[in-house]
């Protein structure tokens, strides 16, 4: 492995944090190498992909493993296809593989920014799908017992925007991803975004993709020009009777019924609602755009992001007695 010393490390938020070690991995073989190398060391360790889902607030004091391998492989059988890939390859490379090939399943989850390796930890999810939906199995190495393991979807533990992976997010290191694609058409159209499709004649998953990445440029800040995270928080999941309770209180509060007698809120309806929306503190702010995106308006502190994202989460709480729980990794 390539191993330095002392290295600035690059996240979407473009906050200023340096790593005591950094590794480069090109081979399954030299997770072994830096995973022995910080236990030996007794120091911790960190997988960054792309750095799209992670807010630094201080240098990281361990090594942090950066994994490279990027290959796709395709195994076609007569009822699906299943794509193997690799942990470093970029998420959305893998979307326009897949509508190229016209395999159906990923279109929605076009242009969701970071690395495959890190799509399962938090079952990444849009317009009505997630991940969970086409894992077929994936590839880790079990930092405890030392050694790499196939996992299925059940030992994933996928929940919203959660799994195994994010509720221990020291024991594995997911190295590759198979995913199960379908030949034939399956398109997913509930969201009133993508209504305007639900009426085409000849769809693809090409032309699902490229719908959803002209609603994502026109809702969401791009981190290149303004750094973010994406989605800061996640929709908060309540009782039903809590949700009707706070219905009487809020008419307009919106919520959506999932299983279980449980109910999803839109968490950007919270902040938007408390006065969020739009406003700035100490260079991080809120993106006038969409409330649930906090944006680095020029500072080089990631705890100014975290303390804005505190204010939020005890303004919603004053008000609606939800606690948001954020869904990018605070370090
Ligand atoms: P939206 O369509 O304005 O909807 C607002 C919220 O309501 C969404 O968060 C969505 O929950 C929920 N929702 C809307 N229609 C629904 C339906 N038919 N059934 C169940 N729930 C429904 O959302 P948006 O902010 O523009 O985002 C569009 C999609 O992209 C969402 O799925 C969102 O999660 C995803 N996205 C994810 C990120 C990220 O960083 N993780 C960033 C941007 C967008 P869900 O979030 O559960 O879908």
């Amino acid at each position: 492995m390539q191993l330095r010393y002392d290295v600035p490390l690059t996240t979407t938020f473009r906050v200023s944090a340096r790593a005591r070690w950094y590794a480069e991995i090109r081979e399954e073989a030299e997770i072994q190498e830096a995973i022995a190398f910080a236990k030996q060391r007794q120091i911790p360790w960190l997988v960054i992909g792309e750095g799209s889902n992670v807010l630094l607030t201080q240098n990281f004091p361990g090594i942090v493993l950066h994994l490279q391998m990027a290959r796709i492989t395709v195994e076609s059988g007569s009822a699906s296809v299943i794509l193997t890939v690799e942990a470093g390859c970029h998420w959305h490379t893998v979307v326009a593989f897949a509508a190229r090939r016209h395999l159906w399943g990923i279109e929605n989850l076009a242009f969701i920014p970071g690395s495959a390796g890190a799509a399962p930890v938090q079952n990444i999810g849009a317009y009505g799908v997630e991940l969970k939906d086409v894992v077929h199995r994936l590839r880790a190495y079990d930092t405890q017992t030392e050694r790499f393991v196939v996992l299925d979807p059940a030992a994933c533990q996928f929940g919203y925007r959660t799994s195994i992976f994010k509720e221990h997010p020291d024991r594995w290191i997911i190295t590759a991803i198979a995913l199960q694609l379908s030949p034939t058409p399956r398109p997913q159209l509930t969201y009133p975004d993508l209504a305007p499709l639900r009426a085409a004649t000849h769809l693809t998953p090409g032309a699902i993709m490229e719908t959803i990445g002209q609603i994502r440029r026109r809702k969401l800040p791009d981190p290149a020009q303004l750094p973010n995270a994406g989605s800061f928080f996640k929709n908060p999941i309540v009782d039903r009777t809590f949700w009707e309770q706070l219905r009487r209180r809020f008419p307009q509060l919106p919520g959506f019924p999932i299983a279980q007698n449980r109910v999803k809120i839109p968490a950007a309806w919270l902040i938007e609602f408390c006065g969020w929306k739009g406003k700035r503190r100490n260079g991080a702010g809120v993106s006038p755009h969409h409330a649930l995106v906090l944006v680095n308006y020029g500072t080089s502190s990631g705890k100014a992001i975290a303390e804005l994202a505190e204010h939020i989460q005890q303004s919603v709480f004053h008000t609606f007695g939800i606690l948001l729980e954020p869904e990018v990794r605070i370090l």
